[in-house]
């Protein structure tokens, strides 16, 4: 249940769904999303569905990461993503095989400590995680090119766009009970923003939890 052949069928559906830039179907193929849930989970881990990780959280489903990750390489290959809420370190695992350095920063220190040992065991040693709150961003690896998050505050923090690369994009889903996930391009003329599609993601939450 955990084959390749069971990857390859979630493949054909993110297909299908209308996800079409290959080097994500690719990253998705090969990224083993059964070891970032509990052993107990590990047989739903292909199906189109978040799955929870502990602490009231949840990896997100495979239609969204794949969403995202495609959206942040419509400029192509990324140099450096800021990723906030690193979770299970998923999404993580996906952006690593896709651009060239991922910064992630986890508020939840228990979900980081492991995210961190899967992210070691898989070798994405292009992965760097810090215990922090996403909110501040990561200043000292600054400019992104792509800054992603899998959790919805309620509004846009805009301190965050001062973090963006010159045509950089900022991808998040923001709102409470509705969300949208909202993209934010740097470009010459200054920040334009687009509603990506209505999505359900957790709560961000300001401050950190030991
Ligand atoms: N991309 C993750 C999804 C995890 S769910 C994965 O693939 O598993 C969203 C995560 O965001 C949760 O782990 C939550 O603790 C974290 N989070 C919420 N608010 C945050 C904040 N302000 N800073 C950092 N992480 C945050």
């Amino acid at each position: 249940m955990t084959s390749q052949r069971t990857r390859m069928r979630l493949i054909d559906r993110l297909r299908s769904q209308g996800i079409s830039d290959e080097s994500v179907l690719d990253a998705m193929g090969e990224t083993p999303r059964h070891l970032f849930v509990d052993e107990a989970l590990a047989h739903r881990a292909y199906e189109d569905t978040a799955l929870p990780i502990g602490f009231n959280q949840t990896l997100s489903q495979p239609y969204i990461v794949a969403r995202m990750t495609e959206l942040a390489l419509q400029n192509g290959k990324p140099k450096r993503v800021l990723e906030l809420g690193t979770g299970s370190g998923y999404q993580s695992a996906v952006l690593a095989r896709v651009a060239l350095e991922v910064f992630s920063i986890e508020r939840i220190k228990p979900l980081l400590d492991k995210a961190r040992q899967r992210l070691r065991a898989l070798k994405a040693r292009n992965v760097r995680c810090k215990h922090g709150d996403g909110f501040e961003g990561w200043a000292e690896f600054a400019p992104f090119d792509v800054i992603l998050g899998a959790a919805a505050p309620e509004t846009l923090p805009e301190n965050l766009l001062s973090q963006l690369a010159p045509g950089g994009v900022l991808l998040l889903p923001v709102g409470g009970s509705s969300q949208k996930l909202i993209q934010v391009t740097l470009t010459d003329d200054g920040f334009e923003q687009t509603v990506v599609e209505d999505v359900f993601f957790v709560p961000m939450l300001e401050g950190v939890q030991r």
